[in-house]
């Protein structure tokens, strides 16, 4: 069987493939710095090791299905990509003047079924490996030509990142080395839904990774209904880990709000999130929904948004309220692939 090398480090290149360390170093450089996945294309190595290369390891476990442009949000495009199994993962990259953001997908599908998800009422069918995590950016900065090799990085994508932790923790490690892209851990954010054994175990990593949670409702009633994960680890367990990670990391922690119009957009709601995150060193993100129709919630007129903003604003929470982008291309999560398997 072939070794699948886009999931390992270069030392683990080089012991896996029986190389030197200076050539594990080569083929990753060629990887993750100049995102070639020929070996023959790899030309400061020997012929006989390219053709050697090419038997017995391989580079590539995704390909490029579809790729949307945004004629609204200018920058923003959106991947999806075909796994080896025939499976299907989205990818985003938004380019904002001159700088990049990419979000990625760390499963098929997600179990956590939240209420106005694409991906959860897709359901589950696997977790991605570390390989077809990276290679999601790997082949966006490709495709865009981004040369300079520092993007943003989100795991927001597709799935749980903490349900796939292992693979999860790998990519990151993988996208941080030096040798390749070299991304500094401030340029990473994870994005959990709650999964707090997974945040405990990401404050034990001793990294500065910024930590996003998706909260949505501020009570445990609604969030039970919207976040079903939360029966399992209600607000105050979750708030228990987010602030322990905080002062592990010493890092400012982000949540992310999904407004539901007439759902989770009152100036009750506002006061309760204020309350929650008042002991914080926090931002509230506020996202106007991205419908999709299976779901049954809609966007909150953007006015009513701004008032949310405002009513934290007036309690000192510092928030920013998203403009959306990318609608026109279905950039929510799991709503591309969606639309193809219901095709
Ligand atoms: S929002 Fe995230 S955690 Fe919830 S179902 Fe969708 S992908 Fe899964």
């Amino acid at each position: 069987m072939k070794v699948r090398i886009t999931s390992l480090n270069p030392t683990e290149i080089a012991t896996e493939l029986g190389l030197q360390p200076f050539q594990g170093r080569q083929v990753f450089r060629w990887l993750h710095q100049k995102h070639v996945f020929d070996f023959e294309a790899m030309t400061d190595l020997s012929k006989e090791l390219r053709k050697e290369l090419a038997e017995r390891a391989m580079t590539s476990q995704l390909t490029l299905a579809h790729l949307s442009t945004s004629a609204r949000s200018f920058g923003t495009r959106k991947a999806l990509f075909r796994l080896e199994d025939g499976e299907t993962v989205e990818a985003v990259l938004i380019r904002d003047r001159d700088r990049a953001t990419i979000c990625l997908s760390t499963q098929v599908g997600c179990a956590v079924k939240c209420a106005f998800c694409a991906t959860g009422m897709s359901g589950y069918t696997r977790n991605l490996n570390p390989g077809e995590i990276v290679e999601q950016a790997l082949y966006l900065l490709k495709e865009e030509g981004i040369e300079d090799g520092h993007p943003n990085i989100v795991y927001m994508g597709m799935g749980e990142p903490f349900r796939n932790y292992d693979a999860t923790v790998r990519s990151v490690r993988l996208l941080m080395a030096r040798q390749g892209l070299g991304i500094g851990a401030r340029r990473i954010t994870v994005s959990t839904v709650g999964e707090v054994p997974g945040i405990r175990q990401f404050a034990e990593e001793g990294w500065q990774i910024r930590l996003s949670i998706s909260l949505h409702a501020a009570n445990n009633a609604l969030r039970s209904k919207l976040v079903p994960i939360n029966r399992k680890y209600p607000l105050e367990t979750l708030m228990s880990a987010v602030r322990d990670y905080v002062n592990a990391t010493r890092r400012h922690v982000t949540f992310e709000w999904a407004l539901l119009n007439d759902v989770n957009d009152s100036p009750r709601d506002a006061a309760e999130l204020a309350e929650l995150v008042s002991d914080l060193q926090a931002t509230v993100n506020l996202i106007p929904y991205n419908p999709i129709p299976e779901a049954g919630f809609a966007p909150p007129p953007f006015a009513k948004c701004e008032a949310f903003r405002d009513a934290l604003l007036k309690r000192s929470v510092n928030t920013t309220l998203r403009k959306e982008r990318g609608q026109d291309i279905n950039a929510a999560c799991g709503q591309l692939r969606r639309q193809l398997l219901s095709a």
